[in-house]
């Protein structure tokens, strides 16, 4: 059948409503997304659709017929979207087609299952228009997950229609048509869906009141002066209400007035839109109490949980405590096995010694192999393999339980202000594990501008090959003796992620204000449920995707490394090796940084994989100094502190070790992922600028308060 679109006077907007020559009503399909609402139009309307986009837009648009009791009815589809209130394409058009597309009814498809997150856009939409009916669908699947519902309170509470449907089956739907004719063409007013502050009740109702004139009849003016008063006039809808209104409401000489009282009340904007949408959240959570008998069985626990690791007050301290308890563990659990490795593996290194000795082989080849080769392994896997085997298992549990996304909810805020992407923790997150992997990862934010920003800064994240670079150093120069020991370390530790953070957030500030200028996008994390992690898959999981596979890369490095490094530190030139002679070539700068050459050429050397730095540091020192028994992190200390090493290096080094060069496969996945090597080229000086910056700064500074000579 042939339609005939006919534009009914909305003008360019991208707002039309498409009526078929033939239809008597439009009726609009909204809801969140996976609640069955393709489902449901598809069930209205068999075959009768046609599909497009919505002019001006990249979002999808479907249209088709419902021939029901000699009357037509031109379904709209709606693009999924959470809420109304954010900016994304799929809730403008949502948004403008509710406002000004001139639908008789919309229905509003919620999923039975989880009913309070759909109770949002039931309550945004019904802030817009009257003329709605709440579709509860999915009941089969909510009868199945033992959830009762009263869906005669919910429509006493909303004083809108509720129908239950399972749309698949096609059960419901000729209710939910009754119920749709009944809401068409009626004179019902608009209800009043949630009830805002006091102080914002005040200063919409005036602005109300000033407004009417212009917008009466054509748009709820509730609804109106709550956006006039929350958005900041930047927003697409000031063009789209300028067209369909024929005048800029935003200048409307009634709302800075309005808008000062609120400010003088303590809310700016963006404190109001905060408190809008926990306002309509809680509303959503009341009516939820209303409306759900018998909650799926695990519902309250998870909600209650919620509350705590989401809620402004304790989320994030909760976060942190979770994150140094997870350090604790990985330390306080690395110490013995990563001491009986060493044990192990230098008690191998002796009998390779003796089994050279025994062959008769030359010396050089003892020290290429064994010195070499053998020994930067062996310490790579002794200090890397505990604490990745801890570290990992414990991540991916959390990640698995579903707490990743609530990390994401939580810092959402700090990385608007930023003006990035609440995303980019999660990108973050990943980084933890290898920047490689978390440089991926930013593909899952979808503005250029903002995946670019998380991608420069996500090397303020320190990877596995960095972990145990700073437990060490952290261990041997600023852990108490004792039982504490590991305590101190885990809070040092997390204070360097906190700063890795900061400067994340700081960078991203930094960028957004110069070079990669723009407003933040808005999105809607959905928090999915919480899950019984599988300990034993977790475990498998972890150990083989990432501890091996890490630990694998690094040994590919650390071998011909060490074969290079022993080569650089036997080869001589004028009876100085060639180690020394690059370490002396640097150490003037480097002594700038509080740091020493040789330092800085393991930095340098360490680019293949950061895992190395250390061993490299060691090696450098053993081959000028005396050989002791490095097992334990005190002898460790003493070569170190031998070679000059005060606290003050220990502290540069950690700096520099949070901020330098992405290693060199991150760098390569850059380029990749950006396509552009001055961008590559910006995501290695960024955090090699910083860290030198605070290198010097703070060396300086102790060189000035005589703290060092
Ligand atoms: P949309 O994203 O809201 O358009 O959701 P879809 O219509 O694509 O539906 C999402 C999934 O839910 C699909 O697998 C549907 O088959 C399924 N689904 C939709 N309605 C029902 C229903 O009433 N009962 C059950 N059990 N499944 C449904």
């Amino acid at each position: 059948m042939g339609l005939t679109a006919e534009s009914v006077g909305l003008g360019a907007a991208g707002v039309r409503r498409e009526k078929n020559s033939g239809a008597d009503r439009v009726i609009a399909l909204a809801g969140n997304p996976n609640v069955g609402k393709s489902t449901v139009f598809n069930a209205l309307t068999g075959m009768n659709q046609h599909t497009g986009n919505w002019p001006g837009k990249t979002v999808a648009t479907a249209q088709g017929i419902h021939r029901r009791m000699g009357l037509a009815y031109s379904i709209v589809d709606l693009p999924g979207t959470y809420s109304l209130l954010a900016h994304s394409a799929e809730e403008e058009v949502a948004r403008d087609f509710l406002c000004f597309g001139g639908a008789d009814a919309v229905i509003v498809v919620c999923d039975a299952t989880c009913l309070e997150r759909n109770l949002n856009l039931v309550l945004q939409t019904l802030e817009i228009t009257p003329h709605a009916v709440v579709c509860v669908n999915l009941c089969d699947e909510a009868e199945k997950k033992g959830i009762r519902l009263d869906l005669g309170a919910l429509e006493a509470e909303l004083g809108v229609p509720v129908v239950g449907t399972s749309a698949r089956s096609e059960r419901g739907l000729d209710e939910l048509m009754n119920a749709v004719e009944g809401v068409c063409g009626t004179a019902s007013s608009l209800s009043v869906p949630v009830r805002y502050p006091a102080k914002v009740e005040e200063a919409a109702a005036e602005l109300e009141e000033a407004i009417k004139p212009c917008a009466a009849g054509r748009v709820s003016t509730r609804w109106l002066a709550l956006r006039l008063l929350e958005m900041d006039g930047a927003e697409p809808l000031r063009e789209t209400l300028r067209e369909h209104l024929g005048e800029d409401i935003f200048s409307h000489p009634a709302l800075e007035g309005a808008r000062k009282k609120l400010e003088d009340a303590g809310m700016g904007r963006e404190a109001l839109r905060d408190r809008m949408v926990s306002c309509i959240v809680l509303r959503a959570e009341a009516l939820c109490r209303a409306a759900v008998l018998r909650p799926a069985g695990n519902q309250e626990w998870q909600r209650r949980l919620d509350r705590i690791l989401t809620s402004r007050l304790t989320g994030i301290p909760v976060m942190l405590a979770l994150l140094c308890g997870v350090l604790w563990l990985t330390i306080t659990g690395a110490n013995i096995p990563s001491s009986l490795l060493s044990r192990g593996l230098f008690w191998v290194q002796d009998r390779l010694t003796d089994l050279f000795h025994f062959l008769g082989a030359p010396e050089w080849l003892h020290g290429l192999i064994v010195l070499g080769a053998y020994r930067v392994l062996a310490w790579v896997v002794a200090v890397m393999l505990p604490p990745m085997a801890i570290f990992f298992p414990l991540f991916t549990l959390l990640e698995d339980f579903g707490y990743l996304p609530r990390v994401a909810f939580n810092l959402d805020h700090c990385f608007k202000k930023a003006h990035a992407c609440g995303k980019q923790s999660l990108s973050m997150c990943m980084g933890f594990g290898c920047n490689a992997a978390g440089v991926v990862g930013c593909r899952i934010i979808d503005s250029p501008r903002e995946r670019l920003i998380a991608i420069l800064t996500n090397n303020f994240v320190p990877c596995n090959g960095r972990f145990p670079t700073l437990i060490a150093v952290i261990s041997m120069f600023f852990a108490v003796s004792g039982p504490m020991q590991s305590a101190v370390s885990a809070l040092l530790l997390t204070g360097v992620i906190l700063l890795g953070i900061a400067l994340t957030f700081l960078v991203s500030r930094l960028l957004s204000a110069t070079v990669l200028g723009g407003m933040p996008s808005s999105f809607t994390l959905e928090l999915p449920p919480y899950r019984r992690p599988q300990v034993g898959r977790v475990i498998v999981r972890s150990l083989f995707d990432r501890t091996l596979f890490v630990l694998a890369r690094a040994a590919a490095v650390a071998a011909p490394a060490g074969l290079l490094l022993w080569g650089m530190a036997n080869i001589t030139v004028g009876d100085v090796s060639l180690l020394a002679h690059c370490a002396a070539f640097l150490d003037p700068f480097a002594r700038l940084l509080g740091l020493d050459g040789v330092i800085l050429i393991a930095f340098i050397l360490g680019f293949p994989a950061n895992e190395i730095v250390i061993p490299i540091i060691l090696m450098a020192y053993l081959s000028t100094g005396t050989l002791v028994d490095y097992g334990s992190l005190a002898s460790l200390k003493a070569l170190l502190v031998q070679n000059g090493w005060t606290w003050v290096t220990a502290v540069s080094v950690m700096l520099l070790c949070l901020m330098h060069w992405p290693c060199s496969t991150t760098c390569l996945t850059i380029r990749k992922e950006t396509g552009s090597l001055k961008w590559t080229a910006a995501a290695i000086l960024i955090p090699t600028g910083i860290g030198m910056l605070l290198c010097f700064l703070f060396s300086g500074a102790m060189r000035l308060l005589g703290l060092v000579p």
